[in-house]
């Protein structure tokens, strides 16, 4: 038999049906609306190539060097071509169109998906990749199939095969053939909170068809229901742009805009709800162990469509989820949540600086907005709350590096709130509750110690590479020294943007006063030691550091701040490369630095200038970079675009012989909507996707690959998913996330691009 139904499929076929088969065929067992299908099983598969003898060939084409791109895409090409190209057997092509007749009178759309049956190789996604064409009908059926076949020779699954030494005969394929569900809205459900495993239901929902969900391209409504009494806890109700849909013509999947009176309205009415999260604890029952469900509403009915074991819960997290985070607190107040997780202490309102001391471990942080000088107490607060700010504030940067949960722009913390109040902050929603409702010792852990730092030169660390391997580079943001160890952990292919603004705040003076006080080696030594535990931590990934860009205003309340420049708008002034180019002897201690770490062989720093407007101000930059001694020939050196101008000019910029440009969408998005960045009074509308903020984009990426210059990010919005799923489709080369967002982007640009395959291929 070539095929299976899913009805007669167990957890014990894996081996013949693969996981995600196997999954249905249990979730049709339990009773749970399960679209109608069959799976082609691995057996039919592997006669396939058995019979019509292409096997040896087959696996011969893909034992190459994974290090060889060349080698990787040709083997990937003949596999393909070997499967595609090969007649499947009259009598195997007959029973998959008779078991297609069979469900809906053969006149259904079908989804045709992979499963792969290597189940327990550890990097099980890449044995076959999720290849998943939907609306497909009885005239492609049987090529759609051989196509899935041919997805378990993917120049990816084949690296890692390669990588792994598993043998690529070893590694068989299923094909899912399920009735498409027509989905007015559709989306994924965890039966239990996916980090801390309390029983909470999170339902995220868009309109139209899952993938958008799935992928992770639009943001979805997002509800939380305590699994017990069916209550909705929050309903958080986004702005969705797109949605999937099948084209009634053409029967393919497209992108359509969200109509507009469709955008905000609320996707899942509470009887939906309600019928999901049964579903979901049948499912958890079923399993017995938490799940993450995909489902979709047609007509009325709500279809389970996949479900897989939750793999991310912290196990470490259960005193928090048995505290009960909520419900036992008002709403003192709301902002924007800036860094994630969720603690509670006793207010500590910090107006001075020489009441920083008052801070001690556990407290919760109040302050108007936070400063350099407060990072050492910011590491002992369980939370950060202050009144001013946006994502891209000093607070949100800092907190999330140090792993502290934080609450940004509420406006009026530090007059609601009162000192020794206990409070409970939620980072990720934006809450602030009154009292107490996460154990004290399940407070997020802050410390992060620094590299060691008693060798000279580079050590070779183990760069241990993130799963999943996109082509996409993807790395890290740092602020902060301290935080290089928690920002190698991730995996990272490298930092994306190392800022010295708070290496050089810290210092407590200007830059200026700082060296006429304790001399110019004294402070291209600091910046040397700071920027090493970098370089250090991460080598021999990349590390990109950028020279000084802080505004007059966060220079003033240091020593020598009175001889800063007033002006009425820093964010317009003397920043960036505009003050360096008119201070050229800090600028070039900066530059020695880097240089002094060029001589101790951390050859992987690369050195980047902001806030350039066009191909004067980086060719002044690089002058000054030649003047200390370092070749723009030999090292990796670019520059943001972070103001119209330079996106507009770019052409000019490339000519200057950059390596990279960056895009630093916090002030590229401010300058273009003329929204200051860290004004609460307009953060509605500060919008990093804004139409012709992507514009500009989008054609300074074009440009530079037609230059061959390397593009990247490493604005806020880096960490967006729908900025993730914009750049990949444009062919952005790198994306640096925050820390606690790599793997987010990871898996993102991961779906993105695997999407990209599928298109190519249709
Ligand atoms: C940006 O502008 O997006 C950026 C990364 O630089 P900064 O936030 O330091 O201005
Ligand atoms: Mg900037």
């Amino acid at each position: 038999m070539a095929v299976a139904w899913l009805e007669d499929v167990r957890s014990t076929d894996l081996g013949t049906v693969g996981g995600k088969a196997a999954s249905l065929g249990e979730l049709t067992e339990a009773g749970l609306p399960v679209p109608p299908g069959f799976v082609v099983t691995a057996d039919t598969y592997r006669t396939f190539i058995e019979e019509a003898g292409i096997d040896e060939e087959l696996f011969e084409a893909v034992d190459v060097d994974s290090e060889d791109s060349a080698a990787l895409a040709a083997g990937h090409e003949r596999a393909h071509e070997l499967i595609t190209g090969t007649d499947v057997p009259a009598s195997v092509r007959e029973e998959i169109l008779d078991a297609y007749r069979s469900i809906g009178d053969g006149e259904a759309f079908v989804a045709v998906r992979s499963s792969a049956t290597a189940e327990d190789l550890p990097d099980a996604s890449f044995a076959g990749q999720q290849e998943t064409f939907l609306n497909v009908t009885e005239d492609d059926l049987v090529e759609r199939v051989k196509e899935c076949w041919a997805s378990l020779f993917s120049q990816r699954a084949i690296y890692y095969r390669n990588k792994q030494g598993f043998p690529h005969d070893e590694v068989d394929i299923a094909v899912v053939v399920q009735t498409m569900v027509d989905a007015e809205k559709s989306g994924v459900m965890f039966t239990s909170h996916p980090s801390t495993g309390d029983p909470r239901i999170i339902i995220e929902a868009a309109w139209g068809l899952g993938e958008a969900v799935v992928s992770g391209s639009v943001s979805p409504d997002n509800y939380v229901v305590d699994r017990e009494t069916g209550e909705v806890e929050t309903a958080t109700i986004a702005t969705k742009k797109l949605m999937h849909v099948k084209d009634d013509e053409t029967g393919e999947t497209v992108e359509r805009e969200v109509p507009a009176d469709k955008r905000d309205q609320r996707v899942l009415t509470d009887a939906e709800i309600e019928r999901l999260v049964e579903l979901g604890r049948r499912v958890e029952d079923h399993y017995g162990d938490p799940q993450d469900v995909e489902w979709a509403v047609a007509g009325g009915e709500v279809y389970m469509l996949q479900s897989r074991p939750i793999t991310t819960i912290d196990d470490d997290a259960g005193d928090e989820a048995d505290a009960g985070d909520e419900g036992d607190g008002d709403h003192l107040l709301t902002g924007l949540g800036a860094s994630p997780g969720t603690a509670s202490g006793a207010v500590r309102i910090v107006t001075k600086l020489d009441h920083l001391d008052q801070v001690s471990d556990g407290d919760v942080i109040v302050t108007e907005m936070t400063m350099p000088d407060m990072v050492p107490a910011m590491k002992r607060a369980s939370a950060i709350v202050t009144d001013e700010g946006g994502m891209t504030s000093h607070a949100a940067i800092i907190s999330r590096e140090l792993g502290v949960p934080a609450i940004v722009g509420t406006g009026s913390a530090t007059r609601v709130l009162e000192d020794g109040q206990v409070i409970t902050v939620d980072g990720e929603r934006g809450t602030v509750r009154e009292g107490q409702s996460v154990a004290a010792d399940a407070a997020p852990t802050t410390e992060s110690a620094p590299a060691e730092s008693g060798s000279d030169g580079p050590s070779a660390a183990p760069a241990s590479k993130p799963t999943p391997n996109t082509a996409t580079e993807v790395k890290v943001n740092v602020s902060i020294p301290e935080a290089a160890e928690r920002a190698a952990a991730t995996g990272a292919d490298g930092v994306g943007l190392l800022r010295i603004e708070h290496l050089v705040l810290s210092l407590g003076k200007t830059p200026e006063r700082f060296i006429r006080d304790e001399g110019a080696d004294a402070y291209v030594t600091a910046l040397t030691e700071g920027v090493r535990k970098v370089a250090e931590e991460f080598y021999p990934r990349s590390v990109r550091v950028r020279t000084l860009d802080a505004p007059t205003d966060e220079f003033r309340q240091l020593e020598g701040g009175d001889e800063e420049p007033h002006e009425h708008n820093p964010m317009l002034g003397y920043r960036g490369i505009r003050r360096s180019l008119d201070r050229p002897d800090a600028f070039e201690y900066e530059l020695e630095a880097f240089k002094r770490l060029y001589e101790k062989g951390y050859e992987n720093l690369e050195i980047m200038f902001p806030l350039v407007n066009d191909g004067t101000d980086v060719a002044r930059a690089r002058e000054h970079m030649a003047a200390v001694g370092i070749d723009p020939e030999k090292r990796e050196w670019g520059v943001m675009v972070e103001t119209p101008a330079s996106a507009i000019g770019i052409d000019d910029i490339v000519d200057e012989g950059v390596d990279f440009v960056s895009f630093g969408t916090n002030d590229l998005t401010q300058y273009t909507l003329a929204v200051d960045r860290n004004n609460e009074h307009v953060s509605d509308r500060f919008d990093e996707l804004h139409p012709t903020v992507l514009d500009l984009i989008g054609e300074v990426i074009e440009s530079c690959r037609a230059a061959d210059v390397d593009t990247s990010i490493c604005g806020q919005a880096g960490s967006h998913p729908e900025m993730v799923d914009f750049l990949v489709r444009k062919g952005v080369t790198s994306i640096s996330a925050n820390i606690d967002a790599v793997g987010d982007v990871l898996e993102t640009a991961d779906k993105v691009e695997r999407r990209l395959i599928l298109e190519s291929v249709r």
